[in-house]
């Protein structure tokens, strides 16, 4: 079990400066927990506006970069990493589409958010980038190593 921990995949999970003011930080914990994922690293911070730049670098050519990167530097994000089997595509699932319009009922930004501009969450979307992200916002020392009592129910 020690060896199959290490071995598990990592994403980088984000509660936007909307989802934050909005009161939802719980409820999406809440969701990501129950489903039998680990949380391995959690912060609260305001990112500066080159660092939004950074962590949004792949959309730098699309026209609501500049919006998109003022918005995420505009208050408190709740940075995490969550680790389970799966959890990078089956995180993006829970989530939902990137257009709350489009996103199906159950999803979080579903179930929670209106607007393209304001649908609440960030999840990495494939190994690399999760890779990336985990190691833009955290230092190696913030992400923790240690075995849930979950894990043998849920594996
Ligand atoms: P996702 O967050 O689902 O991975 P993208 O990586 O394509 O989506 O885009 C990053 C973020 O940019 C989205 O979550 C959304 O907040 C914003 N965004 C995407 N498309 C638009 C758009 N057409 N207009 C405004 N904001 C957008
Ligand atoms: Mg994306």
């Amino acid at each position: 079990q020690e060896a199959h921990a290490a071995e598990m995949e990592r994403t980088f999970i984000a509660i936007k400066p909307d989802g934050v003011q909005r009161g939802l930080i719980s409820e999406i914990i809440a969701r990501f927990e129950r489903k039998g994922f680990k949380l391995v690293a959690i912060k609260l911070v305001i990112p500066s506006k080159s660092f939004a730049q950074q962590h949004y670098h792949d959309l730098k050519e699309r026209p609501f970069f500049d919006g998109l990167c003022d918005f995420l530097s505009s208050g408190p994000v709740l940075a995490m990493v969550w680790e389970g089997e799966g959890v990078i595509k089956y995180g993006r699932k829970l989530i939902g589409a990137t257009d709350p319009q489009k996103s199906e009922p159950g999803t979080i930004r579903g179930d929670l958010a209106v607007g393209v501009g304001r649908n609440i969450i960030h999840g990495s979307d494939g190994l690399e980038t999760a890779k990336d992200e985990i190691s833009l916002w955290f230092k190696p020392e913030e992400l923790t190593s240690y075995t849930s009592n979950q894990e043998k129910w849920v594996y």
